[in-house]
């Protein structure tokens, strides 16, 4: 049985404790698309982690934890975010690495940071972790596979070649020094060497897998509004964040995903730049920030302040429809307590009309947010295990959005912590 966690919206959505307490049930966690760009935060009985490579499966000693062929492999990052959970005995997960996947190269992450400086005020926002130029070299196929670091001949072939191409972009655009192949090949060494225990034929690996019965679990990163191509296009990243795609990013068939697990934030936050029609500025803002996610909502990965809004039904209704979602988890609840009263964006105007759907991006810029207020429930929900004791006003916010969206939330996290989670029948799903 395969499943798969994803986003509904920006990202930031909560996916690494969803992943974590699901991966309670799995065999395997994989990773199947993004890289070292964004993170997830997970806190569990060894303490709270930030992770940016790893799938979420990795504090259980029972799940293999797999890099997929889809993924920006940054090796000298896995390892070290490997030696960081070690060092807080967390033991050495079971970590498999798909001999396909390829490698993000240190040229990238100076690429993507020139670019971004050579951009100046209309940048993307890019983490510079090398994303965008990974992504680039693997579809003009000049990106390198893990298989071929173990092909000497071939590896210092490419590394000329590719090299080549590389020097006149650094020396004659960006005016940055020149790389030195034979530099460049001996970090390629020791990448393979460091990656060499973990490689495997991952492909092979899960369709031995689901043949045996095991659970998988897919872990997306980020969110439908960042996917390439179904997202707010420029400002999305370079991978797809759809469940879909995790057929292709972790390389087993499409019509094995039987369950998608969509994570839905009960507000708005988003990073980088990009339309985002219910955002909220000034204190209002700074409040909600302060006391969002757990400690605040700061980048898991570059600890910048998250842009702030109130929840987006068009935004959220498209981000579930476009990952097929079966499931809404509904999470960081407990985080609206201190409000009177609490917007919800359920339309947007665009050149005098109102649409609950979500629009291309030279539509979407010109949106402005229709809001309906809905009563506060001014109370701590954190603890609660039944649905049926969450305040009326909780319960009324809850199926509001669900129906506005009209998928069903059969999951609502009112915390930070694996257990801090209530399951919930929907009249939306029939079993
Ligand atoms: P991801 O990238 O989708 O995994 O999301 P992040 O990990 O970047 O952001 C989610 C943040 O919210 C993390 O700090 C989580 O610990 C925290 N979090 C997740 N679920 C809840 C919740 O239900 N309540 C609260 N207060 N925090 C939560």
């Amino acid at each position: 049985m395969v499943k798969a966690v994803v986003g509904a919206n920006w990202g930031d959505e909560g996916k690494g404790k969803i992943t974590d307490m699901l991966a309670r049930e799995a065999d395997i966690v994989i990773r199947f698309q993004g890289g070292a760009n964004a993170g997830h935060t997970i806190v569990n009985n060894y303490g709270k982690f930030a992770l940016h490579t790893l799938p979420s499966g990795v504090f259980y000693n029972h799940t293999t934890s797999i890099i997929g062929n889809g993924v920006a492999l940054d090796i000298p990052i896995l390892m070290k975010e490997i030696q960081s959970i070690t060092d807080r005995n967390v033991p050495m997960p079971k970590i498999l690495v798909s001999d396909r996947v390829q490698i993000v190269m240190p040229y990238h992450k100076l690429l993507d940071q020139y670019e971004e400086e050579r951009l100046g005020g209309k940048s993307f926002g890019s983490t510079k972790s090398g994303i965008a130029p990974f992504y680039s070299d693997k579809y003009a196929k000049i990106g390198f596979q893990v298989s071929e670091l173990f092909d000497e001949v071939l590896l210092k072939e490419k590394v000329e070649r590719v090299i080549e191409q590389k020097n006149i972009i650094l020396e004659h655009l960006y005016h940055k020094p020149a790389i030195v192949p034979s530099e460049l090949l001996d970090t390629l060494h020791s990448y393979r060497d460091m990656i060499k225990p973990f490689i495997c034929d991952v492909s092979q690996y899960l369709y031995e897998a689901i043949e045996a019965g095991k659970n998988i679990l897919l872990e997306g990163q980020l969110g439908t509004l960042k996917d390439p191509d179904h997202g707010i296009y420029p400002m999305v990243t370079s991978s797809s964040t759809l469940a879909a795609y995790g057929a292709i990013g972790a390389g087993l068939p499409p019509y094995e995903i039987k369950e998608i697990y969509t994570v839905c934030k009960a507000y708005s936050s988003a990073v980088g730049a990009g339309a985002f029609v219910s955002e909220i500025f000034g204190e209002e803002a700074d409040e909600l920030r302060r006391r969002g996610g757990d400690g605040g909502e700061y980048g898991a990965t570059t600890g910048r302040p998250r842009r702030m809004g109130w929840f987006d039904c068009v935004a959220s209704k498209y981000g579930c429809r476009m990952q097929g979602t079966t499931d809404v988890c509904f999470t960081v609840l407990d985080v609206l307590g201190y409000l009177d009263e609490i917007p919800v964006c359920t339309g947007y105007e665009i050149d005098g009309e109102i649409t609950t759907q979500f629009p291309v991006t030279a539509r979407l810029e010109k949106a402005k947010p229709v809001f309906e207020t809905l009563p506060g429930w001014k109370t701590e929900i954190r603890g609660i295990k039944n649905y049926d004791e969450l305040p009326q006003n909780c319960r009324n916010y809850v199926e509001f959005i669900e129906k506005q969206i009209g998928y069903p939330i059969t999951l609502i996290s009112n915390g930070p912590a694996r257990d801090d989670i209530i399951y919930r029948k929907s009249s939306l799903k029939s079993k």
